[in-house]
């Protein structure tokens, strides 16, 4: 395979914003940024093997996702994402037309939120197909939802509903089965084709003061790393967490209370705001048809996870949500 080919055939034919001076065919790419706005990047690695399996998605699906997640760093900063850039070690067993669709996975993506490929760089590997995607977004210069932006007496909210990524993993996987196929299929597609929430991030940039995460590592995990830096205890409630339909239908045969707090990829948004902050970001967030969910409060006691179960129990929460660092 050629570089150059390779590259001409998946630089973009057009640009969604003007701002870009100079886009792929030089040596670096130039963007006007705009002006009273900050940058905000990041910068997220799948590593084949460790993130995906070959065998288990699609090159387009392992594109999308390599985009969803940064999307979903950017959404946690309450930007909006313009720019990415693509870095990819390619090993001999990837084709040419396999590695057009993992950037079609990308562009399906990158369309939806308008968002123009800028650059990226292009080597071959002996080993496994590494693909590094860095994304470039702007956010209002006052803007500020920081994982320290936390303050007593705040409600924990969370978007969308938990557990299904790591519920639909667990079924890719085949340490689950005899499961209806609608259900099986839904989470499937949550754990491959995860939404990057964006607009909510839009939204909560608005308010006057929040804090947020994306959960990439399990809810328990985000609500600690919240806690840490804020310096604060979050206490939620076991019946308040949001759970799909699909996931509560399987609550007979699995633990899908682990999936919901320690299940990680759901790229959903977690994050906490004051009483009359919230009322305002419920209302709006329920005007857009986004789905919001109140699990809890922030206490004064510094450094602690709580959760209350029906039973009025209550146990603390430590980390132990997903780490590639431990196991798979
Ligand atoms: P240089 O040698 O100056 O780094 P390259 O040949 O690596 O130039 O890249 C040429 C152009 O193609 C640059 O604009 C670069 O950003 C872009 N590019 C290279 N590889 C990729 C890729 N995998 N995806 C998107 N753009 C790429
Ligand atoms: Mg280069």
């Amino acid at each position: 395979m050629d570089e150059f080919d390779f590259i001409n055939k998946v630089k973009p034919s057009k640009t969604y914003h003007k701002q870009v001076v100079v886009g792929i065919g030089d040596d670096a790419a130039v963007y006007k940024p705009t002006e009273s706005f900050n940058q905000v990047i990041c910068v997220d690695t799948m590593v084949e093997d460790v993130h995906f399996l070959k065998h288990l998605s699609s090159p387009k699906e392992i594109g999308y996702k390599a985009l969803a997640v940064n999307l979903s760093d950017l959404a946690a900063m309450g930007a909006v994402p313009l720019y990415y850039l693509v870095s990819i070690a390619i090993p001999t067993t990837w084709t040419e037309s396999e590695l057009i669709e993992l950037y079609l996975g990308m562009d399906e993506l990158a369309e939806l939120y308008q968002v123009d490929l800028i650059g990226g760089d292009t080597v071959s590997t002996s080993a496994k197909l590494i693909i590094t995607v860095t994304v470039i977004g702007e956010v209002e210069a006052h803007v500020k939802t920081t994982r320290n932006s936390a303050k007593d007496g705040d409600i924990v909210f969370v978007t969308g509903t938990i557990g299904d990524s790591s519920a639909g993993l667990s079924v890719l996987l085949e340490e689950i089965d005899q499961i209806d196929p609608t259900i099986e299929n839904y989470l499937i597609n949550r754990h491959k084709k995860p939404t990057a929430r964006i607009e909510v991030g839009r939204i909560i940039s608005q308010l006057e003061r929040a804090s947020l995460n994306d959960i990439s590592d399990g809810l328990a995990s985000e609500l600690n790393e919240l806690s840490e830096a804020s310096e604060i205890g979050i206490i939620i409630n076991e019946e308040d967490l949001p759970i799909s339909e699909e996931l509560l239908s399987l609550h007979d045969r699995f633990d899908i209370k682990k999936w919901a707090l320690f299940g990680g990829e759901d790229f959903e948004l977690v994050g906490t705001t004051s009483q009359d902050a919230w009322e305002k970001l419920k209302h709006n967030c329920l005007e857009c048809g986004i789905s919001i969910t109140k699990i809890g409060y922030v206490t004064k006691k510094h450094d602690n996870v709580l959760l209350r179960n029906k039973n009025d129990q209550v146990i603390e929460l430590k980390k132990s949500g997903y780490n590639h660092f431990k196991g798979k």
